[in-house]
């Protein structure tokens, strides 16, 4: 008898499981991994593409070329999630599995930022990354502001690196001493659970001449004015808008009755939801973990483990720790490592590694062996 698997979506976490359980189980295993685009790309290959450092074509990786031993990617996409009978049906077909492990990510909420389309940018979807390497080059005066508009929401480090690498982007443009940069952001720090890398990011701002807004959300944009206004009502000018958009679960995960305040409760341990036989992993889940793809990935291999234990009779996995290592551009061509543990302690607790050259290689080999083991390329 073979393990029937179902994995909805092929992000970090879809595609980290379906390769794990391939590796073990191989003809044992007969998964159908779905996603509804063609190609994967790393969260931080935004940045590359809106700053023109590569193009959109060259960050992009075809699931055409996944080829594992018991899985088989299917194009496709999902209409509807039925967790109680593990039923999944796309604009396709239908799909049901001994066990569904629901892997949708987050999508974003543009409309709950009045006069983010009209007025403003955003950086975080592909298609916003790629009109970004539209609209910088037009940009060489003024006031720019890059600004969080809710939380959750995906790589807290993000919007910090995406200040410093305008910085550095209209500094090699010399344009940077007619430009003013401001970065909005919800907490009193740029990464409150690391102290350290926080005081490193104000040190930086601060010399580039970066200002930093603390515990402060964008809550719409008046293009007409030119201004963002803050949950404080405040208002500040600004002549370009960099926003991070609300978060929220797919529209299809959202209909299927399995979100409790707007996300997918689950085990923080076992990453199992309240339906048998279903899990939910990576940011579609609230388990406690920042949005990002290094969790969805640790998420994920721990849901292997089970489910190989399962097969093969070996040992049940140890609990999920919630510990990850995120790489933080600081511009110059400067990486710092954050490396933070979510579940551990009754408190978040996070180490930092200073920028450096060296810690850039490590990104670099971060996803190229993610590239490899995913992908075989
Ligand atoms: C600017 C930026 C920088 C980032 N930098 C980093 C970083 O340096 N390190 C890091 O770890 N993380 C980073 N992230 C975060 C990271 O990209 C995400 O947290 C990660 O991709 C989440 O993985 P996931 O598998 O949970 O979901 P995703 O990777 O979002 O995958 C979900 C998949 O589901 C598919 N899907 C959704 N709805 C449907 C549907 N109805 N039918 C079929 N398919 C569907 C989507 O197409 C997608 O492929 C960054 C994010 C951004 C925006």
């Amino acid at each position: 008898m073979k393990l029937r698997v179902v994995v909805l979506g092929a992000g970090f976490a879809g595609l980290e499981l379906s390769t794990t359980l391939s590796e073990a189980l191989s003809d044992s295993l007969d998964l159908t991994l779905i996603d509804k685009s063609d190609s994967f790309f790393f969260g931080f290959s935004k940045l590359d593409v809106m700053f023109g450092r590569k193009t959109p074509d060259a960050v992009r990786f075809a699931y055409s070329s996944i080829d594992k031993p018991g899985v088989r990617f299917r194009q496709e996409t999902i209409t509807d999630i039925d967790p109680e009978r593990r039923v999944v049906t796309t604009d396709r077909g239908t799909y049901d599995g001994d066990v569904l492990v629901v892997a949708l990510g987050a999508d974003y909420d543009f409309e709950a930022t009045p006069g983010l389309r009209e007025g403003g940018n955003e950086f975080y979807s592909f298609a916003g990354a790629e009109r970004l390497r539209e609209v910088l080059p037009t940009f060489g005066k003024g006031r720019a502001i890059v600004g969080v508009t809710s939380t959750p929401f995906k790589c807290p480090p993000a919007p910090s690196e995406a200040v410093l690498l305008l910085h550095d982007y209209l500094s090699a443009r010399g344009v940077r001493a007619a430009c003013e940069i401001s970065l909005v952001m919800p907490f009193g720090t740029p990464i409150p659970p690391s102290p350290a890398a926080s005081r490193a990011l104000l040190s930086v701002f601060a010399e580039r001449g970066i200002t930093f807004v603390p515990n402060r959300f964008v809550r719409a944009l008046d293009p007409r004015r030119r201004v963002v206004i803050l949950d404080d009502a405040s208002e500040i000018h600004y002549d370009l808008f960099l926003g991070i958009p609300k978060h929220r679960v797919p529209d299809v995960v959202a209909a299927s009755g399995m979100t409790e305040e707007g996300w997918i409760p689950v085990d923080s341990k076992t990453l199992k939801t309240r339906f048998p036989g279903v899990y939910a992993v990576g940011d579609v889940a609230s388990v406690g973990t920042p949005l990002a793809g290094v969790f969805s990935e640790g998420a994920a291999k721990v849901v292997a483990a089970e489910l190989i234990a399962n097969v093969k009779g070996g040992e049940q996995p140890l609990p999920y720790s919630g510990r990850g290592s995120c790489y933080a551009e600081f511009g110059q061509g400067k990486v710092g490592r954050i490396d933070v543990d979510f579940l551990s302690g009754p408190e978040p607790t996070g180490s930092f590694e200073g920028p450096s050259d060296a810690l850039m290689i490590d990104k670099q080999s971060f996803g190229s062996s993610r590239r490899k083991r995913w992908f075989g390329q």
